[in-house]
């Protein structure tokens, strides 16, 4: 058995099909960004960030650093263990207290990811419901994907968004039968949004509980923050919200908040929390210190949507194939995998722009895209910057303009 072979053929076959990841070495400098150091060019330069999910830049944000400066002097550096052994720390009760508060849920639960909220969530709900049944939306993260196969109970696909798919799949399966309805508000790759209020409609009609995953708009949405489901009036509708502390809260992190006996279920029978060392107390400081300054400034994420709007107009005014997108998310369509690596290269070697490619399988073939993520500090000049270097590069690649 030649085992070095097995693997280097499995990355020639990625390579061969264009689709091996390659990642930029940068450094995010903090108090610069979206400045960040570029670590793959000799002379380490400064280059602009259009592609991070630190959406507001909480990442640097000064209440954000003190509170983990004076977690980490006061409680040390780890948590100490899994919550079961030795891991409860009350940074993390109090994080989970915020969090609960912030969603209107008696209870919340934090995990060491976003990622992990899912998969763990979703697999013991699945498998703690009878013969339960989940419908799950076409555009379901990887996460959640894993969290559904994982449960091994039924799964039914329904079409994205598509209601009248949905109310076929819920009315088939019956009022009686255990169902859970799993989607996303903002699908982060188009920037769309679900019908928040007429999913719930279709749960209460049929039945079913609702699992929403919020992790593209906590703490962008709504007017403390809460998400599409606070912003939408239908928070209380919702059975379980999934967050991500990565994203716009800048740290690192995940939860679901629920009510007291859902969340105590996950808690007591999820392997992926239970057998796993809790995020560090400072972790857990920084994520809340983060959540409370967004939840009292609500300018900031006004700020946000008026860049992701500004840089849009200025993308098709300068006739750039500009998705449609409801949300932050400003995708531009390229439609090739080598053509999308290309432009992405070009960026950040001739014009100091990193901007990451999206290609198969995160986005469908023939969709590959450059997926921009203005912040609040992404100003009127450097959107100027931005946009001439994209009309330069797509005339350079003879890429598509807008139709
Ligand atoms: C990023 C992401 C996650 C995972 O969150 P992490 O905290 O980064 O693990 C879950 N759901 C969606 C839709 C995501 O984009």
């Amino acid at each position: 058995m030649d085992y070095d072979r097995i693997f280097g053929d499995a990355i020639a076959r990625l390579k061969a099909e264009r689709r091996y990841r390659v990642f930029t070495d940068l450094a995010r400098k903090a108090g610069r960004f979206p400045r960040a150091v570029d670590h793959g060019t000799a002379n380490g330069r400064e280059i602009v960030i259009w592609c991070s999910n630190d959406y507001l830049g909480m990442g640097q944000h000064p209440a954000v650093i003190e509170a983990m400066h004076e977690a980490i002097d006061r409680y040390g550096a780890g948590a100490g263990g899994t919550r079961n052994i030795s891991g409860t720390h009350h940074a993390v009760i109090e994080l989970e207290a915020e969090l609960a508060g912030l969603h209107g849920k008696p209870a919340a639960l934090v995990f060491t990811s976003g990622f992990v909220a899912n998969e763990a969530a979703l697999s013991t709900l699945g498998k703690l419901l009878p013969d339960c049944l989940i419908l799950s939306d076409a555009l379901n993260h990887a996460s959640m994907i894993e969290g559904i196969r994982h449960a091994g109970c039924e799964r039914q696909v329904f079409r994205h968004n598509d209601l009248a798919h949905l109310e076929e799949l819920l009315k088939a399966a019956g009022r009686d039968r255990a169902k859970l309805i799993a989607f996303e508000s903002v699908y982060s790759m188009d920037g769309d949004i679900a019908p928040l209020a007429a999913i719930c409609d279709l749960a209460e009609t049929y039945n079913a509980l609702t699992y929403l995953d919020e992790v593209h708009a906590v703490g962008m949405y709504g007017r403390t923050g809460a998400g599409v489901a606070e912003r939408d009036g239908v928070m209380a509708r919702i059975d379980v919200i999934e967050g991500t502390l990565a994203k716009a809260f800048g740290v690192v992190g995940g939860y679901i908040a629920a009510s007291a006996d859902l969340v105590d279920a996950v808690r007591s029978h999820a392997p992926g929390f239970i057998f796993t060392t809790t995020i560090p107390p400072a972790v857990a400081a920084g994520a809340r210190a983060s959540i409370r300054y967004l939840r009292a400034h609500d300018e900031m994420r006004e700020r946000h949507q008026e860049r992701a709007a500004t840089l849009k107009a200025m993308l098709a005014r300068a006739g750039l194939p500009v998705m449609p997108s409801e949300s932050h998310i400003v995708p531009v369509f390229v439609g090739d995998p080598a053509m999308c690596k290309q432009a992405s290269d070009r960026l950040l070697d001739e014009h100091g722009i990193y901007i990451q490619p999206i290609n198969y399988p995160t986005v469908p073939r023939g969709t590959e895209r450059l997926r921009i993520t203005p912040t609040p500090l992404h100003d009127d000049a450097m959107m100027r910057d931005l946009v001439n270097a994209l009309s330069a590069v797509w005339q350079e690649l003879g890429l598509r303009q807008a139709a």
